[in-house]
């Protein structure tokens, strides 16, 4: 079993991460004292560490089975790019990239193996003569019927250990359900398997619910701060994701609508865009997001009321993977709440879609702190209030309501409980409109006795006196109004009612308005980000595998200059560094000269400096070592100068060899874009910075 020291060496060095989260720590000990386990995190929990890095320890292979082909190459590209060796075998590759594969596991090229379970049968006589360390099942709740992505192919997975009796199973999952929890193990037949549950509290996720009027009016309030910032919103019909997407590129968002209904490749691409930050928002019924491993999310927003919990929960889990403050805002509408009743009914198993459904009502209309009802759902008690969300942020003030409680009953009485919402506050307000005069309402003593209060506030109010009891909704009988026991004591027995006080909702909340700040003055931050969309193009990878934004924004305010300052950094492993570390400290140095006068005299000298030594006559290292800096520093200096078009020699920092064997790769590959093709060609023999220079060279010997 590994030591301590070694384990933290290795998080740092192939994830660039200084601590574990939680459990983490506590999963890879147990998996090296030989257990099986079973891992239950929210998404963005941190899973994948949990496995990949005793993978890398351990002697053998690690087998990771992953339920969608779609994103294992992802998974794959994002492992090689921390210098991990992985591959996947799937139906979508050819029967000679398998083989190849085949060759590397029988010559222990590679250390974690990522399979679909279809891919199981055709794989055994193969995956039979490797030494397999450790078994990873993600995604494992679907092998549960109980679980709400049941997959038949998942149901085989129980042989596994049977097949690997003393080979450590890991099971992980985002789901909490007790039941699913028991089918995991039983069918996985790792019934003593160590559970480990993590909180599932996400606490960078703000939380935020608004009455859905005006939507789109307010997501563009909202997204005004938000320019660059990737997000999702999820609706409940594909004409709404279609319409809403229109309206958002109208006012010049990059956004496109995702659902069922559209054509699979074009599906493939607006995900793949999302990936790559090419798309900012992508409109889209449920049917998005199992498939996205994107760390940027920044905010989701739901323009509909999801039909419960745990849906809304792993929808905005979506957002903030990174751990960076991440933004949920949540529409509640009367409208939906009929509409998903409605569904509900006709459902099969309609008391318990019911009885979800209210659930998340009362999360929506809480007046109290929401992450505690949204953590009790999952059976997590917090002490405090959470300090993150719309309730906490702005409490609500209580009225005496008795006057507008008696004011709205009268009427629903006198209008004979025959009318819905809309109607009675029509009346209320002594509205001049067909449904009022053809029922003769304004006649009615109380006919514009609520005139007084915006249309919208009096919503509210009906909304906080049908949840306390004194309205009640029909909903068999076209949605009308009944008093209740309750609603007597007030209109004759003068029950006094507290209602709250209702908030201008336009207004945006401190968090809000505090991250807009933020992101508008964060330059460094947006230039950092395109170097970082630049080389992923190059690389051929999604852009968040580079680095993620909260390794950026580590850097944005460390603004790391040396390798030694850069190695620091949250996100920042070997490999990185050494493929993008001196494009990203050039990239700070010429950042800082821009625009700081008192930094640019400082970073203007030390590249004065570099350059001094060199018109001297001295060699990188010898400069490095004189002024006691990395070598990748002196690098990005000389870069930097070469850029400000100082005279240098850059052919003194290739060897010829170097630039011949570039020069012939360059015309076998045929003029490949980018480096990644050379850098694959090489089999990683020649780093990415020597290619770069060499093709600098040869580039500039054509023009001369
Ligand atoms: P999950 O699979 O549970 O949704 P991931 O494994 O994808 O979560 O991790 C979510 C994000 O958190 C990734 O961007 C990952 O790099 C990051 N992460 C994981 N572990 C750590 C850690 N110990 N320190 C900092 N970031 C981490
Ligand atoms: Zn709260």
């Amino acid at each position: 079993m590994p030591e301590q020291p070694q384990i933290s060496a290795t998080l740092k060095e192939y994830f660039g991460y200084d601590s574990f989260r939680p459990l983490q720590q506590e999963i890879i000990d147990s998996i090296f004292a030989g257990n099986d386990n079973l891992a239950i995190m929210p998404t963005g929990g941190g899973k994948s560490i949990c496995y990949q890095l005793p993978a890398i320890l351990l002697p053998g292979i690690t087998l990771v089975i992953s339920p969608l082909i779609a994103l294992m190459k992802d998974q794959v590209d994002g492992l090689r790019a921390n210098g991990i060796k992985a591959a996947f075998i799937n139906s979508s590759q050819t029967e000679n990239e398998q083989q190849s594969i085949y060759q590397s596991l029988l010559d222990k090229q590679i250390k974690l193996l990522y399979l679909a379970p279809e891919s199981l049968s055709f794989t055994d006589a193969i995956v039979s003569q490797i030494e397999i360390s450790l078994i990873a099942i993600d995604e494992a709740h679907c092998i549960s019927a109980w679980g709400h992505d049941f997959r038949p192919a998942y149901t085989q997975l129980g042989y596994l250990k049977n097949k690997h009796p003393k080979t450590p199973l890991i099971a992980l999952t985002a789901t909490a359900d007790k039941a699913t929890r028991q089918d995991i193990c039983d069918q996985l037949n790792i019934s003593n398997a160590t559970q480990h549950l993590a909180s599932f509290d996400r606490k960078n996720l703000s939380l935020e619910v608004r009455p859905g009027n005006k939507r789109i009016e307010q997501i563009l309030n909202f997204l005004e701060d938000k320019s660059k910032d990737s997000g999702i919103i999820y609706c409940l019909s594909r004409k709404t994701t279609e319409t809403l997407a229109e309206k958002l590129r109208n006012q010049g968002y990059k956004a496109e609508a995702y659902h069922a209904g559209v054509a699979h490749e074009k599906r493939a691409k607006v995900q793949e865009d999302f990936i790559n930050d090419t798309i900012q928002i992508v409109c889209a019924t449920i049917a998005f997001g199992m498939g996205i491993d994107k760390s940027n999310v920044r905010w989701v927003i739901h323009y509909n009321l999801p039909k419960n919990i745990e849906g809304y929960y792993q929808e905005i889990g979506r957002a903030g993977r990174d751990g960076l403050p991440s933004y949920t805002l949540l529409f509640h509408s009367y409208a939906d709440v009929v509409q998903l009743q409605k569904f509900a009914d006709m459902s099969g198993n309609k008391e318990v879609q019911l009885a979800k459904l209210d659930r998340m009502k009362q999360y929506a209309e809480s007046l109290s702190c929401r992450r505690k009802i949204l953590l009790s759902y999952f059976g997590e008690l917090i002490e405090k209030d959470c300090g993150n969300c719309d309730v906490c942020l702005d409490p609500p003030t209580f009225i005496d309501g008795t006057i507008i409680a008696q004011k709205a009953l009268s009427t629903v009485s006198r209008i004979k409980e025959q009318e819905p919402i809309g109607t009675v506050i029509d009346v209320l307000r002594g509205a001049q409109n067909v449904a009022v005069y053809d029922r003769g309402y304004q006649h009615l003593k109380t006919y514009g006795i609520g005139a007084d209060i915006s249309w919208r506030d009096w919503q509210q109010y009906m909304i906080q006196l049908i949840n306390q009891g004194y309205l009640e909704i029909a909903f068999h009988q076209k949605n009308k109004l009944k008093l209740t026991k309750r609603s007597k004591k007030v209109l004759f027995n003068n029950e006094k009612v507290r209602l709250s006080h209702v908030k201008e909702f336009e207004k945006i909340t401190a968090a809000h308005i505090e991250h807009s700040k933020k992101s508008k003055s964060d330059t460094l931050f947006d230039t950092l980000r395109e170097l970082r969309l630049k080389l992923a193009k190059e690389a051929g990878i999604p852009a968040y595998q580079i680095f993620n934004d909260a390794t950026l924004r580590e850097m944005e305010q460390h603004k790391p200059t040396t390798d030694e300052e850069f190695m620091q950094i949250s996100g920042v492993g070997k490999q990185k560094m050494q493929n993008y570390g001196y494009q990203f400290i050039k990239t700070i140095l010429e950042y800082s000269t821009k625009k700081t006068k008192k930094a640019s005299q400082n970073k203007g000298n030390t590249l004065k400096e570099t350059l001094a030594l060199y018109k001297q006559g001295l060699s990188i290292e010898e400069i490095a070592s004189q002024r006691k800096l990395a070598t990748s520093t002196i690098f990005s200096h000389i870069m930097k100068l070469y850029d400000d078009k100082e005279d240098i020699d850059l052919s003194t920092f290739v060897s010829k060899e170097d630039i011949k064997v570039v020069q012939k790769a360059k015309e076998e590959l045929n003029q490949p874009d980018g480096l990644k093709p050379y850098f694959e060609y090489f089999e990683g023999s020649i780093d990415y910075n020597t290619i770069k220079l060499a093709l600098t060279i040869l580039k500039n010997e054509k023009t001369e």
